[in-house]
């Protein structure tokens, strides 16, 4: 058998140490005191420690709920502005060699539909993107199929940057080599992003039976070898529904700890996928359901305790609960997203990989988002530029990300504006650009802004910090 070597040298333990965390889930909720300072302290953008993470998880009082909540959006607000990025999932093969109970993609759903596009049709579908306005996207897989190798991915990956006029591509595909990052950071990936789906041993073997995924230390350690091989942005997140949702935010946060002491610097993006109904999965039932209140608590803990970390939410969940997150913490996310290969450029392809919750279309969250005075941001200057990894949580801890971030944010919407936005938003889009230019307080980079906003006016593109 082929044992796949880790190229993690410590005991899984030092990653996340499962044993301890368990201890912590049932930790009291905070007297009303010891909330306030822990909200004080976590608004000073310090963090929490991983007994206060688990002392709000069980918080259960509606009132000191809303004190929790109002303290992430503050430090969300803090950290990111008004600014929410938006990205949509693009679908490359729905082949897959491993057997995860919950996933419509699994080995043995012979009913599914399987197919993994070519670089052509890759570029059909990043193309279908471009033109409804969106700059990023993520590259989705099944692990395994016919070429779907290192090979595939890097191709793939070329594909986008060759066929379309999209700026940065990003990877949600299985757990490669560090050999193999190598390989797609020199294709010109971006974050490579890679859910844990469940930090708890027993449950990962029950819901992973088959195929490389199987291993939990492989999947485990991914991060540490994509870090290695140059990715300075990785994202995670467990799945939330298959085990204690307490159990593994807190899990989740230790693996974030663990990166930070290894390289400098923790994970750029945590998301918080929560279980969808997907047919022909072997799960019938969410093991672990958890309530709206539940998941609005997982959001805000995050965002308290790792502040610098951009929280992503997707089309999983429902238009009024993402309405809502996007008040409270949320900084990236997903819009018009289609689950199935190939399904952007012919949309009534019926091979998804779990029920989409939210189908409204980029211009309905664009809309939606300047509404409720957000400024939708389609900025991918950062991982062009390099300023990723230590970097970029250099700049973010400084409060230099509001030098870059702010200004590409309103470069970028102009330009959506100006080509691919419907004309009815124009108005009030500009409306958000000329309030926001107004609140920055130094004269120089204002003017600056202004005179780039022109020559997006005047038939300028890709104007950035
Ligand atoms: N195959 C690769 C893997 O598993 O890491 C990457 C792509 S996989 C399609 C992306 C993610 O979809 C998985 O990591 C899992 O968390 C999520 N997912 C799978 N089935 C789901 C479901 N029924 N509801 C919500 N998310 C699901
Ligand atoms: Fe395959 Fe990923 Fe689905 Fe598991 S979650 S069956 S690895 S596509």
């Amino acid at each position: 058998m082929n044992v796949p070597a880790y190229e993690y040298q410590g005991p899984l333990k030092t990653i996340v140490d499962t044993r301890a965390v368990v201890e912590l889930v049932p930790t009291p909720p905070p007297s009303a005191r010891a909330l306030q300072d822990i909200l004080h302290k976590a608004r000073s953008l310090k963090g929490l420690t991983l007994e206060e993470a688990a002392a709000i998880l069980n918080i259960e009082e509606e009132a000191e709920l809303k004190m929790v909540y109002q303290a992430a959006a503050d430090v969300k607000e803090r950290v990111y502005g008004r600014r929410i990025v938006l990205f949509a999932p693009l679908y490359i093969s729905n082949y897959c060699s491993n057997n995860c109970l919950y996933c419509a993609f699994r080995r043995d759903n012979r009913g599914l539909k399987r197919r993994q596009l070519t670089p052509e049709e890759i570029g059909k579908e990043a193309r279908a993107l471009a033109e409804q306005g969106f700059q990023r996207v993520l590259l989705v897989a099944g692990e395994g199929g016919p070429g779907a190798d290192i090979d595939y991915l890097c191709r793939a990956v070329e594909a986008v940057y060759r066929y379309s006029p999209l700026r940065i591509v990003h990877l949600n595909v299985a757990p490669q080599t560090v050999d193999g990052f190598r390989r797609l950071k020199e294709a010109g990936a971006g974050v490579y992003q890679c859910f844990q789906e469940t930090y708890h041993p027993p449950t990962y073997r029950l819901m992973h039976p088959a195929g490389t995924k199987a291993d939990y230390g492989w999947r485990l350690t991914v991060m540490h070898r994509a870090m290695a091989a140059g990715f300075g942005d990785v994202g995670m997140g467990p799945l939330l529904g298959l085990y204690d949702y307490r159990f593994e935010v807190l899990a989740a946060i230790s693996h974030a700890r663990s990166l930070e002491q290894a390289f400098g610097a923790g994970p750029h993006t945590m998301s918080v996928p929560r279980l969808r109904p997907a047919l022909g999965a072997a799960l019938k039932e969410v093991p672990y359901p958890l309530s709206d209140t539940a998941f609005r608590k997982v959001v805000a803990v995050y965002r308290l305790a790792l502040p610098y970390v951009g929280l992503v939410l997707t089309t999983r969940e429902r238009p009024e609960l993402r309405d809502e997150l996007v008040d409270m913490g949320i900084s990236q996310i997903s819009a018009g997203s289609c689950v199935s290969p190939g399904g952007y450029a012919e949309p009534e392809e019926p091979a998804a990989q779990f029920e989409v919750g939210d189908h409204r279309p980029l211009k309905a969250m664009v809309a939606m988002l300047l509404e409720h005075g957000h400024l939708p941001s389609f900025c991918t200057a950062c991982y062009r530029l390099g300023r990723t990894g230590r970097r970029f949580t250099a700049l973010a801890r400084e409060g230099d990300i509001q030098r870059y971030c702010l200004p590409n944010a309103l470069l970028s919407l102009k330009e959506y504006l100006v080509t691919q936005g419907p004309p009815e938003l124009r108005e009030q889009g500009d409306k958000v650009i000329a309030a926001s230019l107004a609140s920055i307080p130094d004269d120089h980079l204002r003017n600056e802004i202004a005179r780039r906003l022109e020559g997006i006016c005047r038939g300028q593109r890709d104007l950035h910090f």
